[in-house]
C-alpha cells in the first residue's frame, strides 16, 4: 500500500472514530486541529468540514484560545476565522502577557503571527493613552480667562471623558469611543466660555485617535488575513464520487 492510500485509509478511520462517537459531543482540540490538517494534507473534504465544524463552535464557546484558532486557520487557509480572532486577541481584557508566554499557545504560532498581535496591542495602548491626555483649550480671541476655561475644560474631561476611557469594556470597544466622541460634540460644560468651548469641541471631534481602534485592528485582520483553501476530493469539487463524504453530508 502507498503511503498516500495509507494516509487516506488513516483519515478514514479518523472520520469513522468521530462518527462512532455522536456529533455534539466534542472532540478534543488536539483532536479537531490534527483531523484539519490532516483533512487539508489528504485533500478529506468531509473531515475538513466535520472538524472545522466542530472548532467553530469550540472557539465561539471559548474553549480554544483565539491565538490557537488564528493560527490553524492561517497555515490552513481558513479566511472567515482570520477577523473574529483577531478582533477577540485585541479585546482590552485578552492582554498580550497572560498567553504570549505560554507553551501551549505558542507551539501553534509562527513568530509573524505573534509579532503582528503584539504590534496591534502596543498600538492599541498607545491610541488609547493619547486619548486619555487632555487636548489643550482653543481659545477665542476675545477670551479674557483663559485659566478659568483650562481649569473647567479639565475638570470635565477627568471626571466626563477619562473615566470612561479607563472603564472600556470589553466588546466593541470602537462603537464604545465613538458614543464618547459622540457624547464630547453635544456636551455642555457649565462654567467656560462658550465660543472657546464650541472651538475646542471642534477640534477634539475631529481628533484621528476615535477611529483609531477600528483601524488598528482592521490593519493587523489584512496582514494576517489569508487565502481559502478548501480540500476537494481528488481534486474534484464535487462530492459525489466520495462515499464517506457523501455519507456525513446526507
Ligand atoms: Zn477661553
Amino acid at each position: 500500500m502507498s503511503a498516500n492510500a495509507y494516509l487516506r485509509v488513516h483519515c478514514r478511520c479518523l472520520l469513522i472514530t468521530y462518527r462512532i462517537q455522536r456529533y455534539n459531543l466534542n472532540p478534543s482540540q488536539q483532536g479537531l486541529v490534527a483531523g484539519i490538517r490532516l483533512a487539508q494534507m489528504w485533500n478529506v473534504p468531509c473531515l475538513f468540514r466535520y472538524s472545522l465544524d466542530h472548532f467553530k463552535r469550540q472557539f465561539h464557546a471559548g474553549n480554544i484560545h483565539p491565538a490557537i484558532v488564528l493560527a490553524i486557520a492561517r497555515e490552513n487557509g481558513i479566511p472567515s476565522l482570520v477577523k473574529p480572532t483577531v478582533e477577540a486577541l485585541a479585546e482590552p481584557a485578552m492582554t498580550l502577557s497572560s498567553w504570549c508566554s505560554e507553551v501551549d499557545v505558542l507551539r501553534y504560532l509562527q513568530v509573524e503571527e505573534v509579532s503582528a498581535i503584539a504590534r496591534m496591542k502596543e498600538r492599541l495602548y498607545l491610541a488609547r493613552l493619547a486619548i486619555l491626555d487632555i487636548p489643550p483649550v482653543v481659545h477665542a480671541s476675545d477670551c479674557n480667562e483663559a485659566n478659568k476655561c483650562v481649569i473647567i475644560w479639565t475638570n470635565y474631561w477627568h471626571t466626563k471623558v477619562g473615566k470612561r476611557i479607563r472603564k472600556l469594556e470589553d466588546g466593541a470597544v470602537s462603537n464604545q469611543l465613538c458614543f464618547i466622541r459622540s457624547d464630547i460634540i453635544r456636551a455642555e460644560v457649565p462654567g467656560i466660555r462658550q465660543p472657546c468651548l464650541d472651538k475646542t469641541i471642534d477640534v477634539v471631534g475631529k481628533y484621528s485617535c476615535w477611529y483609531a481602534d477600528r483601524q488598528i485592528i482592521d490593519g493587523t485582520i489584512a496582514y494576517l488575513m489569508v487565502t481559502e483553501r478548501i480540500p476537494d476530493w481528488c481534486g474534484s469539487s464535487s462530492n459525489d464520487d466520495n462515499p464517506i463524504a457523501t455519507t456525513m453530508i446526507t
